[in-house]
């Protein structure tokens, strides 16, 4: 083998060098094809090579591409934050751009803080969160993610924000049903602020529906409102991490919007910049700012390329891509067909535990018994064995993580472009399916 300066997630893994993208296909320096049944990794939101995209690039490109955001700002900059403002629900009107996830709930635990700072209240530093959850590797970030193979190594640096259990009803924690369970899971919270104190917590940051680490879970009818009153009652932010659920990815701008409840602050990445650029973004609202405003006037946070106008300008234009073509729309329908598809399939195969979320945003657990939820084994891989075979039949699917430790369990999230057509859908129907088969064998 060729060496490689590239520090790859696995080192001793050939990795196929893509050459080009085009829609919901990539392709790779072989000539292989392969659908893109996971947006790479829930990122690129509108396929591939979209011309309108690389000719706002080309734009921004020949006017400015760095401007420091200390010294100046953008037109880029200054129409994206506008637009995403109109886009948003209630009065989320603040935007803090940065280059990644992580950096984003990082800025929104900042704000969080900074915002009771301002108001006279030093005490409230905590950011509650749950297990079974994946706010970014930064380290405030991986603070608050409850998620246990990425912290291993890092355990005696970061804070225990993680303190409740996730809405997960496939493998409810008290055994009970949703909604005769009373949301016992969300009212955890309102115990967990009463033994902390309230007066030492800054925010509680939630996934609307819990990504990487759990394969999709989405919350029952009626979870959010629950945790929204319980954070109002005791005077705590809510942080909705959107990174992943945001952007359209459900078929709103913000997958809380299908539950009528609005953050405090909201993160989005991933789908913002539609793997055109890196850019995130955390947005607070006229609420959060107002003692910042009235106060210091400044933001503790950002970094050198925060605010790019190249990135900006590229954001720009996939959100108006995603507006001019209707394509949030179309969103849950898509969505609905497929799920209903994936659910058909667990008469077929028995390894099949659970299909959830919402939108284009889908996970598949499995399980060794579809009966008695039996995870299978740890030393099985099923999770990278149902990755590889896919990707060998020229599908992919994102690994995810699941079990009520977010570790033994086996997930995969199924997140096309948004822009996937109907043809190109039962094409992704049918490579998982093959997929599947291939899996049956393999366990023969
Ligand atoms: N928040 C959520 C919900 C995510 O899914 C991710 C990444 O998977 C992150 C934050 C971190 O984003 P990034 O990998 O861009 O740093």
């Amino acid at each position: 083998m060729k060496r490689s300066h590239l520090i790859k997630p696995i080192l001793d893994q050939v990795y196929p060098v893509i050459d080009y993208g085009k829609g919901v296909y990539l392709f790779d320096k072989e000539g292989k094809k392969y659908l893109d049944g996971a947006s790479g990794a829930v990122t690129a939101n509108i396929g591939h090579g979209v011309p309108e995209i690389i000719e706002a690039m080309n734009e921004q490109a020949k006017k400015i591409s760095f401007v420091y955001r200390s010294q100046f700002t953008s037109e880029a900059a200054e129409q994206l934050a506008k637009k995403i403002a109109a886009l948003l629900p209630g009065q989320l009107n603040w935007c803090f751009f940065v280059n990644s996830g992580s950096e984003a709930t990082e800025t929104a635990m900042k704000m969080a803080i900074q915002y009771w700072q301002e108001k006279g209240i030093h005490t409230k530093t905590k950011v509650l969160s749950r297990w079974v959850s994946y706010h970014g590797i930064t380290m405030g970030a991986l603070s608050m993610s409850g998620h246990t193979s990425r912290r291993a190594r890092f355990v005696p640096l970061l804070e225990d924000f993680p303190v409740i259990h996730p809405p997960y009803c496939y493998r409810c924690p008290y055994n009970l049903e949703a909604p005769s369970c009373s949301f016992l899971c969300a009212k955890e919270l309102e115990t967990v602020i009463q033994r902390i104190g309230p007066e030492h917590i800054a925010a509680f940051i939630a996934e609307p529906i819990i990504g990487a680490a759990g394969g999709a879970i989405s919350p029952p009818e009626g979870y959010f409102q629950i945790i929204r009153q319980i954070c109002d009652k005791y005077e705590i932010l809510f942080i909705a991490d959107e990174v992943m659920t945001g952007s359209g990815r459900t078929g709103r701008m913000l997958a809380c919007e299908h539950w009528g409840v609005l953050p405090d602050i909201v993160t989005l990445g991933k789908g913002l910049g539609a793997g055109y650029a890196p850019i995130a973004v955390a947005v607070a609202s006229d609420k959060v700012m107002e003692p910042i405003l009235n106060g210091s006037k400044s933001i503790m946070s950002g970094h050198t390329l925060s605010a790019n106008p190249q990135s900006c300008a590229i954001s720009l234009a996939v959100l108006e891509y995603l507006e001019k073509h209707k394509i949030m729309r179309q969103v849950e329908e898509k969505g609905n067909y497929l799920k209903q598809q994936l659910e058909e399939m667990k008469d077929s195969y028995s390894f099949i535990g659970d299909v959830r979320g919402k939108g284009l945003l889908l996970g598949i657990e499995f399980v060794e018994d579809q009966h008695t939820k039996k995870p299978f084994p740890r030393k099985a891989f099923v999770t990278q064995r149902m990755v590889e075979l896919a990707k060998e039949i020229g599908l992919i699917v994102y690994p995810s993580g699941s079990g009520i430790d977010g570790v033994n369990g086996d997930s995969i999230i199924i997140s096309p472009p948004l822009t996937i057509n109907e043809q190109e859908l039962m094409e992704l129907i049918q490579l998982i399916r093959d997929t599947f088969s291939a899996f049956s064998k393999s366990m023969n």
